[in-house]
């Protein structure tokens, strides 16, 4: 302490002094607290409204999946119809469909909401889930059925008297035959897919080439893949050589949509509509007939022996002791 009143006054003011500036610093803390919890509700706020547009977007997604899960399992409900051994397995997929349709109604967004309880993204991939399971479970009694179909049609083939050629053939050879079980409705080959994406049966017009000496009865080119045609061209050079005509077609693309025609007019004989090799456009059928092309005939065996160099196969599966003989099928293997 120094100095006498002048030191007094001096003590005080700087009291003052540290006490306003305690205040200031109370005042600033203080502001500095509020502007921290404003900024947090912000947040909040924004996060709140990120988690509702992620929710959305989240169940939106599992609303599309259940969507295209319902379609597919309509449409094998519909191929497997008299199709499987037990229908309960069809009914079952039936009941979880149902299921799948009344969730797609109640998670509509253009549908009114509130009345009849949104289903959570959960909910809709737990029954996306089991649509699934019962949409592959008819699947499995499909394809066990159609073994089974086979199988019995394999036996009574295996009973039935050999019918008699119509006329002798030559010694030596064998009778030609045309067997074919086929009596669905025609079928046709297809156009390239306009805007299609290359998948199976969505071959776009610049993945495709028409074969350059016919076309089917609608007037629709015989399209094959570029390479394919290519190779199909040189090969029917040596078949004109050798039988004085080009090769007779019958079918060489198809498109999905076709497929899934002749799915379902014919079940389980017409390929899985995506699958089919005709699909890929490296697949062609010459008529079945007349019995130009059947077994044992000179236009057969030719195309068998002669294929491979062009790169075009009878698959084996195709083959007479194959798995689904079908003897006016070609495959292009390169
Ligand atoms: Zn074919």
């Amino acid at each position: 302490m120094v100095g006498g009143a002048g030191g007094a006054w001096a003590w005080t003011e700087r009291e003052d002094r540290v006490a306003a500036e305690q205040a200031a610093t109370q005042e600033r803390a203080a502001d500095a607290l509020e502007a921290q919890a404003r900024d947090a509700d912000v947040l909040q706020a924004q996060a709140a409204d990120a988690a509702a547009v992620h929710a959305a977007t989240v169940r939106a997604d599992a609303r599309a999946t259940l969507a295209a899960a319902a379609e597919h399992a309509r449409a094998t409900l519909a191929a497997t119809q008299d199709g499987v051994a037990d229908d309960a397995v069809r009914q079952s997929l039936a009941a979880v469909l149902a299921e799948a349709d009344a969730a797609l109604a109640a998670t509509d967004p253009a549908a009114a909401t509130g009345t009849t309880g949104a289903r959570s993204a959960t909910g809709l991939r737990a029954v996306t889930a089991a649509l699934a399971a019962a949409d592959a479970a008819v699947g499995a009694a499909h394809d066990a059925w159609l073994q089974a179909e086979a199988a019995a049609a394999a036996a009574a083939a295996a009973e039935r008297p050999t019918p008699k050629p119509a006329a002798e053939p030559a010694a030596g050879a064998a009778a030609p035959s045309c067997e074919t079980t086929y009596n669905g409705p025609p079928f046709y080959t297809s156009p390239a897919t306009s805007g299609g994406d290359g998948s199976n049966g969505k071959l776009p017009p610049e993945a495709l080439t028409a074969i350059s000496w016919d076309v089917d009865p609608h007037g629709t080119p015989y399209y094959l893949t570029n390479a394919a045609a290519a190779a199909l061209e040189r090969l029917n050079s040596g078949f004109r050589a050798r039988f004085g005509h080009s090769l007779d077609l019958d079918l060489t693309y198809r498109d999905y949509d076709t497929q899934v025609a002749m799915r379902a007019a014919l079940g389980s004989i017409a390929a899985t509509p995506g699958t089919s090799s005709h699909g890929t456009g490296l697949a062609l059928d010459v008529p079945e007939l007349p019995c130009e092309y059947g077994w044992d005939t000179p236009q057969r065996d030719w195309l068998v022996s002669n294929g491979p160099a062009y790169g075009w196969v009878s698959p084996s599966w195709a083959g007479r002791s194959g798995s689904n003989p079908e003897y006016w099928h070609f495959e292009y293997r390169g």
